[in-house]
């Protein structure tokens, strides 16, 4: 076990044989690294379940870069390359994942028409505890469109996710209902995870879903919740290293839309 502070966020590194369940609001539960999946490291040492021993709430991918993770009221989806939404199963492991045991602390309700990007601005107006903590984002509403994408399987030896994303499949829908299920972290975190917003999609029917690259909200309600903790697992050879301008240049070519 080890314990350091990044910035406002402290941060417990834990190794897998020390993993138990904890379902402690406002405490951030992640395996592995964003940097070590940029680098190709595509199978984890966590299953499913263990992931949902630590939260309700979150996003991430699967084995082999199996697609996209949405974890949403309890229950694990992997959004596969077609976008189609199917439960995964308690014993198939994950590279990457980060949850919570979602508790709102912010509430607002949203009357649209909104882009992601006014969304994701009244979300920054609300934070809970200010922009130096990090905080989990749900939103559940009636959406005009939205343009998601996921990734495709892939088979050792693994190229980084630079060059995986350029295989991605993007995908659009229209008039749905559907929850927006992510996190936004503060630039301090960039060791850890994907800095500002973050977030994955599933429909109503969850039957669709995957990365959100942008939507127009028509009308939903915004949740906020807060942490200042996180416990991270680390596969073997995984460390918390600095960030660099590179490595932050390298998740939003993979994270945003092009
Ligand atoms: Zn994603």
């Amino acid at each position: 076990m080890d314990d350091r502070l990044l910035h406002a966020l402290h941060v417990r590194a834990l190794h897998h044989a020390e993993l138990r369940p904890e379902h402690e609001p406002h405490v951030l539960f992640q395996t592995s690294t964003i940097a070590a999946l940029l680098d190709g490291a595509y199978d984890g040492d966590v299953t499913i379940g263990e992931v949902l021993e630590h939260g309700d709430h979150g996003l991430g991918t699967l084995d082999a870069l199996d697609g996209e993770l949405v974890v949403v009221d309890g229950v694990a989806y992997r959004a596969s390359v077609d976008g189609r939404l199917e439960r995964v199963g308690p014993d198939e492991r994950t590279p990457f994942a980060v949850v919570i045991p979602f508790a709102a602390d912010v509430r607002v309700e949203v009357d649209g028409p909104r882009t992601l990007g006014q969304l994701l601005a009244e979300a920054d107006r609300h934070l809970p505890g200010g922009p130096a903590l990090a905080h989990a984002i749900r939103v559940d509403g009636r959406f005009a469109r939205v343009r998601a994408r996921s990734v495709p399987r892939q088979t050792p030896p693994y190229r980084p996710l630079a060059e995986v994303v350029a295989e991605q499949r993007v995908f659009e829908l229209r008039d749905l209902d559907a929850t927006l299920v992510g996190f936004r972290f503060p630039e301090s975190a960039g060791a850890l995870n994907v800095t500002g917003h973050h977030l994955h999609v599933a429909d109503a029917g969850r039957a669709r879903g995957g990365h959100l690259f942008d939507c127009v909200l028509l009308e939903g309600v915004l949740q906020l919740d807060h942490s200042s903790d996180v416990h991270a697992e680390l596969p073997p050879g995984v460390e918390i290293a600095a960030t660099t301008a590179a490595a932050r240049a390298a998740v939003a070519a993979v994270e945003r839309d092009s």
